[in-house]
């Protein structure tokens, strides 16, 4: 853990002033890293039945795909308003300034799935817990919720469904 945390890299006031950006592209361009992270994320599903892996657009779908390629589990993307092809399901949240949306084919997930949403940070939660609520509609068995890295500080974790298991790699 400490070797992936080496090489994330902080990016001062981007994408604007006053945010310390934790960039992951120094985590992935690293082949020990790399691979590091797919043990890692992969460790606490390994028997628990996982089906799909859902990754949100679009820092989510690196580390998305090699947990779903580790667990054995298809992978599902949650994207940005029109660009899914085909029929979709919306959700809307607030940001910071003004609100978002996004989608997932309403095909993607089933009543026999169990589901691991991922994404690469979690700061404020609002982003995953839109993409836990359109998940959640389309009622699979389980969710599980990972992140690569929280942000404490920001306290996204209390936004999230208390009955759900949230898991992190690496705090700050
Ligand atoms: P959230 O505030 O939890 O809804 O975060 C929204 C999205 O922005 C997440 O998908 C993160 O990938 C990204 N994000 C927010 N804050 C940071 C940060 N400080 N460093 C890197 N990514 C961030």
């Amino acid at each position: 853990m400490e070797y992936i945390k080496s090489k994330v890299r902080d990016v001062v006031d981007f994408p604007r002033k006053g945010v310390v950006f934790k960039d992951l592209t120094t985590v992935f361009k690293d082949p020990r890293a790399l691979h590091t992270i797919g043990w890692d994320l992969s460790e606490a599903y390994r028997n628990k039945g996982v089906t799909k892996v859902v990754g949100i657009e679009s820092r989510g779908f690196i580390g998305g795909s090699i947990l779903a390629f580790e667990l054995g589990a298809g992978f599902v993307p949650v994207r940005k308003p029109g660009k899914l092809p085909a029929d979709t399901l919306k959700a809307s949240y607030e940001k910071e300034y003004g609100v978002d949306e996004i989608e997932i084919h309403r095909d993607a997930i089933t009543e026999d799935d169990i589901v691991v949403l991922h994404d690469d940070v979690l700061a404020t939660g609002g982003t995953m817990l839109a993409a836990y609520n359109l998940v959640k509609s389309m009622n699979p068995k389980k969710i599980y919720i990972n992140f690569i890295i929280e942000l404490s500080a920001l306290n996204g974790r209390e936004l999230l469904p208390k009955d759900v298991e949230v898991k992190s790699l690496i705090t700050y």
